[in-house]
């Protein structure tokens, strides 16, 4: 993959000025070339991502939307947003697009505040089954001015169900409950959501259904997992997970009623003026990804991740529901070492320059800072390259730093490994001497 003299220059201008500034980018440049990345919930954007996020369009205010703005001078900006917003509706195949939001929980806010009062109830996923802080954490909006009731995973041992959705369950807690808005869509759940079974659900019990698909929507607008529309009512979703965008939200809809109460809820509800220079990249990546070369990148993150588990497996790690369907799977640490906990899995991991985050997994007895689990991703990885042969590589890297239990001889020999593995896989955007500093 060629390297980068944007980013170079880039360094360097920053260095004449600031050279504290321009150390502190060097050095995490270097540290995302040298490391491998499992974070789920990463990626590495490509150059022209990352540098239609870094133009001039960040110094203009242009609050309201296009043709309907707030400040003068927005010609340009107006065209940037229609074509992010038409890129967006084309990519995941619905009616209309809300670019704005600053974030996923930024995009879930808005829906809240769009179509909840005070006091509402909402149902989501148990938090710590693989739910994600903005549907309901006690401290978060979510749980502090609505009421959020939720559903739990399967967690009989002998149903085939065993650590996956319990439709039943959502049922019983929608009926018990009538909810106003029922969630799906996690941050930690390796197995294909049955949208259509949610809509049955939402329609029994009177909710409207939202989707919040910010760790799998990569997977949806290629067709490698199905799709939200048109049974929800609602979908949000983050633009830089495996979607590979830069750092941001969508809102989605097919109703045209509901789309207005979303823009209004985004700006002026929740937000202020639009970051435009991320609109711009968010235009870009959906350009990218409706390429056919994303399709397959797609298929080889979901062929990676099933890579990255078997061998997991084959040296005795418990993979959470037998397995995953998607980008990222919930390592059970116990039955390779009933001590082991994901807490300590993490550090030693980032040691070895291989970069993850303990997790808990359903029914941890452990507190969440300390967890039974490591939550590991493939987009990442996938997107630098690597193929199965590679995941295979990893697991047992994984393995061997998790049995050798920081012992700081085996921790850098797998290190020395790692770097050598991350050499052969120069990421796109690097600055030219990144990958051949050390
Ligand atoms: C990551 C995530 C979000 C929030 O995204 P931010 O951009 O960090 O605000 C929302 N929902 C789910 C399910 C997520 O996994």
């Amino acid at each position: 993959m060629a390297q980068d003299p944007i980013a170079d220059a880039v360094l360097k201008l920053i260095r004449e000025q600031d050279p504290d500034a321009a150390g502190m980018l060097e050095r995490e440049t270097e540290r995302q070339q040298n490391t491998i990345e499992l974070i789920a919930s990463e990626n590495h954007a490509s150059a022209a991502v990352m540098h239609a996020a870094g133009t001039c369009l960040t110094n203009k205010y242009a609050e309201g939307y296009p043709g309907a703005r707030y400040y003068g001078g927005c010609e340009f900006h107006d065209q940037v947003e229609d074509l992010a917003r038409d890129r967006a509706k084309k990519l995941f195949n619905c009616r209309f697009a809300n670019v704005q939001p600053h974030s996923g929980a930024q995009a879930n806010a808005a829906v809240f505040l769009a179509l909840l009062q005070p006091g509402d109830t909402f149902a989501s996923l148990e938090l710590s089954d693989g739910g994600h802080l903005s549907h309901g954490l006690k401290v978060n909006m979510s749980g502090k001015w609505f009421k959020p009731v939720h559903y739990p995973l399967h967690y009989d041992e002998n149903h085939a169900d065993f650590e996956r959705i319990d439709y039943d369950a959502v049922e019983k807690v929608c009926m018990e409950h009538k909810p106003k808005l029922l969630m799906c869509g996690y941050s930690a759940y390796p197995r294909v959501i049955d949208f259509e079974k949610f809509r049955k659900i939402a329609d029994k019990c009177g909710a409207l259904l939202h989707a919040d698909i910010a760790h799998i929507a990569g997977l949806v607008a290629s067709g490698e997992h199905p799709s939200p529309f048109p049974h929800c009512d609602v979908v949000t979703t983050t633009t830089h997970k495996t979607l590979r965008g830069p750092r941001g939200g969508l809102i989605l809809t097919d109703n045209e009623e509901l789309s207005k109460k979303f823009d209004r809820a985004v700006f002026p509800g929740t937000q202020g003026g639009p970051l435009m220079h991320i609109v711009l990249a968010k235009a870009v990546a959906f350009g990218e990804a409706l390429k056919p070369e994303f399709k397959a990148y797609q298929k080889q993150v979901k062929a990676n991740a099933r890579a990255l588990a078997g061998a997991l497996v084959d040296l005795g790690f418990r993979i959470t529901s037998g397995g995953t369907e998607n980008h990222l799977m919930l390592v059970d640490l116990r039955t390779r070492d009933a001590e082991l906990t994901g807490a300590d899995a993490e550090k030693w991991l980032e040691a070895a320059g291989i970069i993850c985050n303990k997790n808990g997994v359903p029914r941890d007895p452990r507190p969440p800072r300390v967890t039974s689990g490591l939550r590991l991703g493939s987009p990442a990885a996938t997107t630098r390259g690597f193929g199965e042969a590679e995941m295979k590589t990893v697991a047992s890297m994984i393995d061997r730093v998790l049995q050798a239990k920081g012992d700081e001889g085996e921790t850098a020999r797998v290190r020395d490994e790692v770097r050598e593995l991350c050499a052969r896989f120069p990421l796109h955007g690097a600055p030219a001497h990144a990958s051949a500093a050390s």
